[in-house]
C-alpha cells in the first residue's frame, strides 16, 4: 500500500512537470513569436544604432524572432539564422517597442538657429543661437544621466537647414523632439513670458506640450502656457514634437532670467520632469505584432 501511494504520487510529480515544461515551452514559443518583415528597407545592423554597420539587409515577408529590444530598435533572428539588430519600424508601421520611462527613449533636441543664422538678439545685441545651444546642452546631459538616447540637431555653432531638423527625428524615430528658441517682440520690452508650442494634436505633440507645460511651475517669468504654432520644425515632424519659447529675447527682464543660470537650470529640470511624465503616463505604446 505504502509502495503504491509513493508510485501514484511520483507519476503525479511527472505529470505536474511534463505539463510545466510544456506551458513554458509554449509561452517562450509565443514569446518569441516569428513576425513578418513589411517594409522594404529592413536590414540587420552590428549595433543598435542608426548609423552602425549594415550587415545585411533581409527580404520583404520573411519572417525574424524578436528576442530583446533596446530604445526602439530590436535584435532578432531571421528564419535564416541570421542574428542582428534592426529599427523596430523596419518590421512594419505598426510594430512598436514599448516605451514606459525616459530611460527607454530616444529623444531629439534641437537648437534653434546657429552659425549663419544668429536668431533673435538682445538689446544690447546678444544672439538667439548662442543660448539655444546652451539649453540643448544642458538638456542632453541630463537626459543621458537618466538613461536616454539623445540626437542634437547641432552641438556647435553650425549653419543646420530648418528641414535637416525634423529629419534627424524622423529618421531615429525619436519618441520626443524639442526645440530651443527664444522669443521676440516686434519693440523691445513690449513682451515677456515662456510660451510651449505644439503644432500637431494627434501624434503625441500636443499631450507632450501638456506635460513639459505642467512642470513649469516655479520659473519666475510668467508661464504663457501650451499654444499652437505654425513652425517647419513641428510642422514636418511626425514625431511627438514642442518648440519652448523660454523668453523674450529683447525685453530685459526676460534676458535677464534666460542668462541666469538658475533659470537655465530650472528649465531644463522641468523639461525632463515633463518628459518624464510624458512617458511614464504613456497608454497607447504598446506592442503591437503582427502575427498570423
Ligand atoms: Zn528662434
Amino acid at each position: 500500500m505504502q509502495e503504491s501511494e509513493n508510485e501514484n504520487s511520483s507519476s503525479y510529480l511527472w505529470l505536474i512537470l511534463l505539463l510545466f515544461i510544456a506551458v513554458l515551452g509554449f509561452r517562450t514559443y509565443t514569446y518569441f513569436e516569428q513576425v513578418p518583415i513589411e517594409t522594404e528597407n529592413a536590414a540587420l545592423y552590428e549595433k543598435p544604432e542608426i548609423s552602425a554597420k549594415k550587415e545585411c539587409s533581409i527580404q520583404k515577408n520573411s519572417r525574424v524572432k524578436v528576442l530583446k529590444h533596446k530604445y526602439n530598435w530590436v535584435y532578432v533572428k531571421t528564419d535564416k539564422n541570421k542574428y542582428g539588430w534592426m529599427g523596430s519600424w523596419m518590421i512594419s508601421s505598426d510594430y512598436k517597442v514599448p516605451i514606459n520611462s525616459i530611460s527607454e527613449a530616444t529623444i531629439v533636441i534641437d537648437a534653434g538657429h546657429g552659425g549663419e543664422d544668429s536668431g533673435a538678439l538682445s538689446i544690447q545685441g546678444k544672439q538667439e543661437k548662442t543660448y539655444t545651444l546652451k539649453y540643448a546642452k544642458q538638456l542632453a546631459e541630463k537626459l543621458r544621466k537618466e538613461g536616454a538616447r539623445v540626437y542634437m540637431t547641432r552641438s556647435s555653432n553650425e549653419t543646420v537647414s530648418l528641414s535637416k531638423r525634423p529629419l534627424l527625428a524622423e529618421q531615429v524615430h525619436a519618441d520626443a523632439f524639442i526645440s530651443f528658441h527664444f522669443d521676440s517682440s516686434p519693440q523691445n520690452n513690449t513682451a515677456t513670458g515662456f510660451t510651449t508650442y505644439y503644432y500637431h494634436k494627434d501624434n503625441g505633440s500636443l499631450r507632450l506640450a501638456n506635460d513639459i507645460n505642467s512642470q513649469l511651475t516655479s520659473l519666475g517669468i510668467d508661464n504663457r502656457g501650451v499654444d499652437f504654432g505654425n513652425f517647419l520644425v513641428l510642422r514636418d515632424n511626425t514625431r511627438p514634437a514642442v518648440l519652448l519659447e523660454s523668453g523674450y529675447i529683447n525685453s530685459a527682464r526676460d534676458f535677464s532670467m534666460i542668462t541666469d543660470s538658475n533659470y537655465q537650470n530650472q528649465v531644463t529640470s522641468d523639461v525632463v520632469k515633463g518628459l518624464k511624465l510624458f512617458f511614464e503616463g504613456k497608454d497607447e505604446n504598446t506592442v503591437i505584432s503582427n502575427n498570423s
